[in-house]
């Protein structure tokens, strides 16, 4: 695996690659790797020739507030795991490479970047929208490959690609999660056990909102109330949102008559946690 750290090497690089007509994948993350992260490269080896990562904490993406300075970083074993699924190239710029003095154009979907962790973390998706855009034109993929664990994030980058006519195709893939149902993320690490425990209150919330769904409801509100009696039951969790939306507009649905997202968000302490489940 190559290893990259200014735009213009990866560029000449993965140019190099498409001159060869290869089928070109790219799986961009944060780093602190685990199996969720290696199920997308996993995909990408399947579905291309030749395999592209990043790792690149991206500040533009984190509130004043929140974790960007204390987010695991781990990146020689990143490099190890990338390494073994067969990984050819690796990005990882600096925030200086990324981010020159005075860049100020940022790329933001209006009317779907305030919704869900939008809502909650303004200025968000702009953060992951415009990094997003700006990996795509440095990478040139043919192919980029996204985790359904951020499905919002999915829908919005979908939504940027079709109206900037960006010639790369998305691909959503699982969301792998612990055995015992906790949806694998970089931020679990931050969980003391007790908060581990009660983490489970948001998979749970979604199992027993599919179980009511399989019973023959069809209405977002009962589900939604039955999620937040269960997360007033366990008081280490603090309910953020759960919502019941249209997994392209991400609009509230009222009625569950065609494929439905449901979305959870809470936090556990200071640590918040996503996850979701389609629903119809
Ligand atoms: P991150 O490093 O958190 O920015 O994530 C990088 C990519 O990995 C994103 O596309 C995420 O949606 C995806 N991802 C993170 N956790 C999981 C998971 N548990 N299952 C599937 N994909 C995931």
């Amino acid at each position: 695996m190559q290893l990259f750290e200014t735009i213009d090497t990866m560029r000449d690089k993965s140019r190099a690659w498409r001159r060869k007509n290869k089928r070109f994948g790219f799986v961009p993350t944060m780093g602190a790797l685990h199996e969720g992260h290696l199920s997308l490269v996993r995909a990408a080896k399947a579905q291309c020739d030749v395999v592209a990562a990043s790792i690149f904490v991206n500040p533009t993406q984190f509130g004043p507030n929140e974790d960007f300075s204390k987010y695991p970083r781990t990146f020689e074993r990143d490099c190890e795991l990338l390494e073994n699924e067969g990984v050819s190239m690796l990005f990882a710029p600096t925030v200086e490479e990324m981010y020159p003095p005075r860049a100020v154009t940022y790329v933001t979907v209006e009317g779907m970047s305030e919704k869900l962790c939008g809502n909650s973390r303004p200025g968000h998706f702009r953060g992951v929208t415009t990094v997003v855009s700006k990996l795509f034109n440095i990478v040139e993929p043919d192919v980029a490959f996204f985790g359904q664990k951020d499905a919002a994030q999915v829908a919005i980058i979908r939504r940027m690609v079709r109206d900037l006519n960006i010639p790369v195709e998305i691909v959503a893939c699982p969301i792998v999660r612990e055995t015992d149902g906790l949806a694998m993320s970089s931020r679990n690490a931050y969980l003391d056990p007790q908060q581990r425990k009660a983490a489970l209150v948001l998979s749970r919330s979604l199992k027993e909102a599919q179980v009511l769904y399989q019973q023959g409801v069809r209405d977002a509100q009962p589900l939604i109330d039955h999620s937040k009696e269960m997360f007033a039951q366990q008081p280490s969790a603090r309910l953020d949102y759960f919502e019941i939306i249209h997994p392209a507009t991400l609009e509230p649905v009222e009625k569950i008559i065609s494929p439905s997202l449901v979305a959870v968000a809470a936090y556990l302490g200071t640590t918040r946690l996503i996850d979701n489940i389609v629903l119809g």
